[in-house]
């Protein structure tokens, strides 16, 4: 028995800083973080909510959220974060779904969520003032006990299709995941991370959540990704982690350079494939070779390219110490290098299943125990992966499969294009035809005609896009995954209307 709190509240001596403002100021040091914990948590046990009880939270990022997330593992509770953008519609399934005892939510929001629950609702606004006397509670707390398999975390996986579900997160990946990654990107109490991600989601509460707080070392908290923000506070930070979009906004501002980064240790991407081309500007302009690693909800992360060894831009690098990610085909038979398959993964970092969905849990697991992600992917001679999109994105063209990924890094280096997303329209004669969406960069008149001849060009004929369709901003979810679905069902509308 314990709790994956312990992992947290380590580290640190008296008088380090946890968080500092933008401005550089230290707005709570870890005594604080121990003993807000501890005054949340007492008022969480002292409201009624017992071990395994479920808290439902959709408030603004900050620092005191962050804070009260601690304080539910560390009271036995289940944390269940919620994108800040879901509406009335979508909360009703999480509330139904998770039945919690507790929301948070945003003042805004009490009545929206009393109507919806018969929880009890209690708010917190975005200065993470929270609307309960907090100074009525005592600040000691005796963390309670859990067993390692007891869940910690619900995180709703953004789904593209279908009702999001709740992967189950125990105290275990928890604590795995984050002493590995912690090992494996080397990082230590003088590290100070440049947090500037969305705190619902596991990239921004578990990787940049975690890992500073096991170690003692401070965050420099934004609420907000602003990327001038983010660029006047480097010099003071150590390790910034983001989204692709994030380094495309960071290297559209001319303050990004070699001399803003000069205390910089490490850039770490993931959550959405990393362009090559981003991989190599960032490396001109500041010297720095964002690492890329690989992760879901499901899993924590995965894949890590090594701190030391070779970053090979494209790929996500190579499973992490006591991690098996096996590539397979449709019977479960490895595929060996440079073959494309479906990537599974086995590991201590493994959530326990899908809450309320047993049927879906079993079916998502292999007789050997490895989760199937849902993602295809690829290893090179060196052991390196990639991850050549989701299995549901693959295009079966007169029984030929055509990996999206392909065409899109042979597009995103075409002269004229900013980026591009390639998807499977339905066609009678061939199941499926190759159609390009293309995002023009400014002033570029590149044609439709040669946008086909440069794919045709690069790769075998059948990889040509039959349609051409250009548009002003792919859309993407908050974590910069491109939204798939949405150009799917958009084009094939299109393409349906004007036949
Ligand atoms: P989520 O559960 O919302 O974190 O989404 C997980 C999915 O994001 C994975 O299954 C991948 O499809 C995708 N993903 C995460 N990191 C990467 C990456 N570095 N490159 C490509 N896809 C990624």
């Amino acid at each position: 028995m314990s709790n994956a709190y312990e992992l947290f509240s380590t580290g640190a001596t008296e008088g380090d800083a946890f968080i500092y403002n933008p401005k550089g100021q230290i707005t709570y040091t870890y005594e604080d973080f121990e003993k807000i914990t501890g005054m949340y948590a007492n008022f969480l046990r002292e409201a009624g909510l017992n071990s395994g009880d479920r808290i439902i939270v959709q408030v603004a990022k900050s620092p005191e959220c962050l804070m009260f997330y601690f304080a539910c593992i560390r009271a036995g509770c289940i944390y269940v974060p919620l994108n800040t953008s879901y509406k009335s519609d979508e909360l009703s399934h999480f509330i139904k779904d998770a039945d919690p005892s507790m929301i948070l939510c945003d003042p805004a929001q009490i009545k929206q969520f009393r109507d919806l629950s018969h929880a009890k609702v209690v708010s917190m606004d975005s200065n993470g003032e929270i609307s309960v006397d907090l100074r009525s509670f005592d600040s000691q707390f005796k963390t309670l006990y859990r067993s390692d398999n007891d869940i910690a975390v619900i995180i709703y996986t953004s789904g593209t299709t279908g009702r999001p579900k709740g992967a189950m997160i125990t105290h275990a990946n928890v604590k795995s995941n984050a002493i590995t990654l912690s090992k494996y990107w080397k990082w230590t109490k003088e590290d100070v991370l440049l947090h500037a991600l969305p705190i619902f989601h596991i990239h921004g509460l578990f990787v940049a959540g975690h890992l500073p707080v096991m170690n003692g070392s401070p965050i420099i908290f934004c609420e907000h990704f602003h990327p001038r923000q983010v660029i006047l506070s480097l010099p003071k930070s150590t390790v910034y982690m983001g989204v692709p979009t994030n380094y495309t906004r960071l290297l559209s501002r001319s303050e990004l350079t070699r001399w803003s980064c000069r205390n910089m240790r490490l850039f770490i991407s993931g959550s959405a494939p990393l362009q090559a081309p981003t991989f190599e500007a960032f490396k001109q302009r500041t010297g720095h070779t964002i690492v890329e690693r690989y992760g879901m909800s499901e899993t924590g992360m995965n894949t890590s390219n090594p701190i030391n060894g070779k970053r090979k831009a494209g790929t996500v690098g190579l499973a992490l110490p006591g991690i098996e990610c096996r590539i397979v085909d449709d019977n479960n038979d490895d595929v060996g290098k440079n073959s494309t398959g479906n990537l599974q993964i086995r590991g201590p970092n493994v959530f326990k299943g899908y809450w309320n969905m047993p049927d879906k849990t079993a079916s998502e697991f292999s007789r050997e125990g490895f989760f199937l992600t849902g993602d295809l992917a690829r290893k090179d001679n060196e052991n390196y992966i990639s991850i050549v999109g989701r299995s549901k994105d693959l295009i079966i063209s007169g029984g030929l499969n055509i990996y999206p990924k392909e065409i899109e890094d042979v597009l995103n280096q075409m002269e004229g294009i900013e980026e591009s997303a390639i998807i499977g329209l339905p066609d009678p004669d061939y199941g499926e035809t190759v159609s390009a969406v293309i995002v023009k960069k400014r002033e570029s008149n590149v044609t439709e005609e040669e946008v086909k001849s440069f794919i045709k060009e690069h790769l075998a004929s059948f990889k040509t896009a039959k349609y051409v369709f250009f548009i002003d901003e792919l859309p993407r979810n908050v974590m910069g995954k491109v939204q798939k679905n949405i150009l799917r069902k958009t084009f094939t509308e299109q393409l349906e209307y004007s036949n």
